[in-house]
């Protein structure tokens, strides 16, 4: 017998999103989380298109309705951007018809969780949103980057890649620079995009602190040392998220993650609203989560990424500047659409035909082992 129809475990944004939304649904909602009230501090970044209508507009830090980056050269892209000021937006996801349990779930299966002092919950549905912090496979590729924070500067504009060298003699293996306004002030990233290893974070420090000497710039706050941000993350977890008998796995952990990009949250806000229309009309959640088009993006995305590894520093950059001359369309079907396949293909096609003779025979070997990696994984 289900106590409650649904049981959310992990309280990240993915997680805590499903919980506050299926609850404002009128769903009964447990949501198991060790820490549910530590507060959030990752600067969550996302294309201004891709928020969710419902998303609270005071939890925006900075909002700009264009991006810059160098490919090396410089172009601005037509595109919104925001920053989210994390804190509020955790609080702006309202707890209110949830029970929350503070306990660490041990074993999650698609009808019970049972937590680590022996209780056992069960529901109609259970969904697993517990990120992933605990991916131990060094085999993955991740992504990594180092951050520091500094009072906000002129010029200020928000530059998503700047693949210059900036000060740094090789850019082998690749990196860019991420610069953006936060409510902690500006940050300025360096980025390893995905590598398998991944550059090493002490080496993208050592990179922002070069490019920072070509520009000083103020600590944020008052005088010390500056704030600072590290990101390391597996780019995907499993090649097919949507299979096993287990719970309905979200978020970064459960392929909502762009492999191609390391971007998940927005994609786990508009997708968190799939999951409640399912559940409050009957229906199962993960049929509704992953169609076929939807998996076939997954994919195609896959071998995105397949491509980005294999690709040397100078190609990378190339590759972007013939991404970022596509249209805001076109870009839209790469990055964030998670059903559009002709869309997707479309896109890749353009890119592909943008490339110079010697990238684009790069990028068809890298293709084809992408997908004959794909083929030897199912
Ligand atoms: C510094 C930083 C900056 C980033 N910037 C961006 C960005 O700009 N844009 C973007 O799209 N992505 C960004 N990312 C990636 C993005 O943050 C993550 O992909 C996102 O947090 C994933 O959300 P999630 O809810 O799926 O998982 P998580 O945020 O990892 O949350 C998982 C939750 O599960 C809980 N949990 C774990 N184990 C258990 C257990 N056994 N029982 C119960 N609960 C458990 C954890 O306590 C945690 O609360 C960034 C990541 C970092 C680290």
């Amino acid at each position: 017998m289900s106590d409650v129809d649904l049981i959310v475990v992990g309280a990240g944004p993915t997680g805590r999103a499903l919980a506050s939304r299926s609850g404002v649904a009128g769903l009964r909602v447990i949501l198991v989380d060790p820490n549910p009230d530590d507060a959030w501090t990752a600067t969550y970044g996302m294309y201004a298109d891709d928020a969710p209508s419902w998303l609270d507009a005071s939890v925006v830090a900075s909002r700009s309705a264009t991006f810059t980056v160098f490919t090396p050269h410089r172009r601005v892209v037509d595109r919104g951007y925001l920053v989210l000021d994390p804190e509020p937006f955790r609080q702006s996801l309202s707890l209110e018809n949830v029970e929350v349990i503070a306990e660490r779930a041990g074993v999650v299966s698609a009808t019970t969780v049972t937590l680590r002092d022996g209780t056992v919950l069960t529901a109609r549905h259970v969904v697993d949103a517990r990120g992933t912090a605990a991916v131990a496979d060094e085999s993955l590729p991740r992504q990594t980057a180092f951050g520091v924070f500094s009072a906000p500067a002129e010029p200020d504009e928000t530059v998503l890649m700047d693949w210059r060298a900036a000060g740094i003699s090789a850019l082998d293996p690749a990196s860019f620079s991420y610069r953006i306004n936060t409510a902690r002030g500006r940050l300025s990233q360096e980025t390893c995009l995905a590598g398998r290893p991944p550059i090493p974070i002490s080496e993208l420090e050592r990179r922002v602190r070069l490019r920072q000497a070509s520009t000083p710039q103020a600590p944020a706050g008052s005088a010390g040392a500056a704030a600072t941000e590290v990101v390391d993350f597996p780019m995907r977890v499993r090649v097919r998220p949507w299979r096993g008998d287990g719970p309905l796995r979200f978020g970064a952990a459960g392929g909502l993650m762009n492999p191609a990009t390391g971007y998940s949250v927005a994609h786990s806000l508009h997708a968190v609203d799939v999951i409640v229309a399912a559940l409050t009309a009957d229906q199962d959640p993960a049929t509704a989560l992953w169609p076929r088009s939807a998996r076939a993006v997954y994919l195609l995305r896959l071998i995105g990424l397949a491509v980005l590894l294999a690709l040397t520093p100078a190609q990378l950059v190339t590759f972007f500047d013939a991404f970022f001359a596509l249209s805001i369309r076109r870009q839209r079907a790469y990055l964030s659409a998670r059903d559009d396949v002709w869309g997707l293909l479309r896109s890749m096609w353009a890119v592909f035909v943008r490339c110079p003779t010697r990238l684009k025979s790069a990028v068809v070997t890298a293709s084809v082992r992408g997908a004959v990696d794909l083929v030897r994984a199912a």
